[in-house]
């Protein structure tokens, strides 16, 4: 017969090689029957390849932060549905190659909410990417430049969810619109996007430097998508406003019922 550790580094169980001696000392412990420790022995390489498979999705999503859901503190932002946060958070959207729309003005949490969302299908196994519209359109432009734009296009359509941050800061040419139409094109019905903006849908026009453009991106995109409008303060004024930094007199807006 194989030597056990000779065998265990030919089936690649590193998990299972690393807590070999505490697994066999707590079976004896517990008298753990054949079918048992072989159960116990299988979970412990199982896990540690999950969360090693967990590890590298996370870091290939390059994500600017991680925040959860958990940490999202929906009391202080009652606009939000915490129903429809809850069932994005099931993730049939993912499945089903549907988006998500956050709008709203700075600081209500909109990157959180897409990275925790984005955190979420990393967790469930899907693969996912996170980009601002700059790193995006600077991809793009890039590619074409290059003469490769058909492979940055299939690139950017092989994570199941791509996050899109903050449109609509940068102004697109109409050059710069149309290649971004391409790409949601080409995700369309085949991946979801995750989107955030301080824009209305209204604005979009200006944004994409042309109407019809602007309109074909939407089109595509709220075919099958989630849209939340977050109208609430900003976090971010709220905790600078708690430490006194700022006051009243710094003439921002306050909203009625301000805790
Ligand atoms: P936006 O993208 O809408 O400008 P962010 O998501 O970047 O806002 O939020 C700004 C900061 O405030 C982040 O650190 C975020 O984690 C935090 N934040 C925003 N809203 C909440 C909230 N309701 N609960 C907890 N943290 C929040
Ligand atoms: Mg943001």
């Amino acid at each position: 017969m194989m030597e056990l550790m000779h065998l265990m580094r030919q089936l690649k169980m590193e998990y299972l090689i690393a807590n070999l001696d505490a697994l066999c000392e707590q079976a004896a412990k517990q008298e753990l029957d054949y079918r048992s420790f072989l159960a116990e022995a299988l979970a412990t390489e199982w896990a540690g390849r999950n969360q090693k498979g967990l590890e590298s999705r996370l870091r290939q999503a390059r994500m600017p932060w991680i925040k959860t859901l958990e940490q999202f503190d929906f009391d202080f932002q009652p606009a939000i549905d915490r129903k429809v946060i809850r069932s994005l958070a099931g993730l049939a959207f993912v499945q089903r190659a549907e988006n998500v729309i956050l709008l709203g003005p700075p600081g209500v949490g909109k990157t959180h909410l897409a990275i925790a969302l984005g955190v979420k299908a990393v967790e469930a196994g899907h693969r996912v990417l996170f980009l601002t519209l700059e790193e995006v359109m600077n991809r793009l432009k890039r590619a074409q430049q290059e003469k490769r734009l058909e492979r940055q296009l299939q690139q950017l359509t092989y994570p199941k969810v791509l996050i899109v941050d903050e449109i609509g800061y940068l102004p697109l040419e109409r050059q710069e619109a149309s290649l971004f139409f391409r790409l949601v094109a080409r995700r369309y019905e085949k991946g979801s996007i995750i989107l955030t903006s301080n824009k209305g849908f209204a604005d979009w026009g200006e944004i994409f430097a042309d109407q019809v453009v602007a309109t074909a991106i939407l089109d595509r995109l709220l075919h099958h998508a989630t849209t939340l409008n977050i109208k609430g303060e900003s976090f971010r004024l709220k905790e600078k406003r708690k430490a006194g930094l700022l006051t009243k007199a710094a003439n921002l807006p306050q909203p009625e019922g301000d805790r």
